[in-house]
């Protein structure tokens, strides 16, 4: 039997054309989208094709979508052998991020694309990105899928998508994992490098988490972050989760009014995970005297997580309140290969 496919096209540039009055590019019709690539109907698989209403720049994703690609995915689950998410690659990672996370115990690949240029410009890149995404979810070993989790195919590479960063925004190579290895290439031949690719329990059956809490925030230290500006935004009472983006191996100023406010947020009840601002490496608190203090004041160690996968999971983990006394043992836990 030939994998069927579902193509859940959710907008970006692969699909847009430009304004003739403005020559801002903006979303078109998915059927149009289609008709565009007759080399579709050239491939070994059944595709079907399901779209957003109304499509949108990837810049306006939020979880209110996520829950509608996760959405789209259960209802389609035992119909298809495969999931191809075309969106658009600013905010790809965040969105290949979440899906994996929501998408517990999946047994079938869901492959997110999109491209730097619109399909129909003569030199987009949108063609071969499609074309090899689909190949790539229709990769199957004794009829059952060969990739088991959510994917990011773009310029010739896959990767796992919660590994994944957009590094560029002028180059077709947009994307980098850089502390995860590619889990395929595609050259003359579709090379899969099987032993990373992730190996869930497929005994277990999918469990869609739809439960996301967006009351975080991202924190991005620099020298001379000032006390009175910080002092605000940890007094919003909202807040649950910060992600901070620290220096080097998790790095920080041991400045006493910094460590204070962090520890008075941990003691209030605010999870603080330290991610680095390096694009590759790991945090490692306690390598130098500062970090060490993070580590005593309770502080998340986020190790080689991406900012893009921490927080999608801190979303995630708070949306299934996590109980504290086991939320920072379980953030440091690899729960879809995410960190190493
Ligand atoms: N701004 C577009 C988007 O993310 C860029 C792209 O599709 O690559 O939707």
């Amino acid at each position: 039997m030939i994998p069927k496919i579902l193509l859940i096209y959710t907008g970006g540039t692969i699909g847009m054309v430009k304004d003739p009055d403005t020559a801002a590019l903006k979303a078109f019709d998915f059927k149009t989208l289609l008709e565009r690539i007759p080399e579709l109907k050239l491939l070994d698989c059944d595709i079907d094709t399901i779209s957003f209403d109304d499509p949108i720049d990837s810049s306006n994703m939020n979880p209110k979508y996520w829950k509608q690609i996760a959405t789209i995915i259960e209802d389609n689950y035992n119909a298809f052998d495969g999931f191809v998410v075309l969106h658009g690659s600013d905010t790809m990672s965040y969105s290949a991020s979440a899906l994996s996370f929501m998408l517990e115990n999946l047994a079938k690949p869901v492959i997110f694309t999109g491209s730097q240029l619109p399909i129909g410009d003569l030199r987009t890149d949108a063609k071969e990105n499609l074309i090899t995404s689909i190949q790539m979810a229709s990769l199957q070993h004794y009829g059952k899928p060969m990739i088991k989790e959510v994917g990011l195919y773009f310029e010739y590479k896959l990767y796992r998508g919660n590994r994944t960063t957009k590094i560029n925004a002028e180059h077709f190579e947009a994307f980098e994992s850089l502390n995860y290895p590619h889990l395929a290439e595609s050259g003359v031949h579709l090379n899969v490098n099987k032993e990373a690719l992730f190996k869930p329990n497929t005994r277990k059956k999918l469990i869609i988490r739809k439960e996301l809490d967006d009351n975080i925030a991202i924190l991005k230290l620099f020298p001379g972050i000032t006390e009175s500006v910080l002092k605000s935004f940890f007094s919003n009472p909202e807040l649950k989760g910060v992600i901070l983006e620290t220096y080097g191996a998790g790095n920080c100023t041991t400045e006493a009014w910094f460590l204070n406010m962090l520890k008075e947020a941990v003691q209030k009840g605010i999870h603080i995970i330290n991610v680095t601002q390096c694009s590759g490496g790991s945090v490692i608190m306690g390598q130098y005297d500062t970090s060490t203090k993070l580590k005593s004041i309770g502080i998340i160690s986020g190790k080689d997580i991406t900012t893009e996968a921490a927080t999608a999971k801190l979303m995630y983990m708070l949306g299934e309140k996590i109980q504290a006394k086991s939320f920072k043992t379980i953030f440091e836990t690899s729960l879809r290969g995410e960190m190493t």
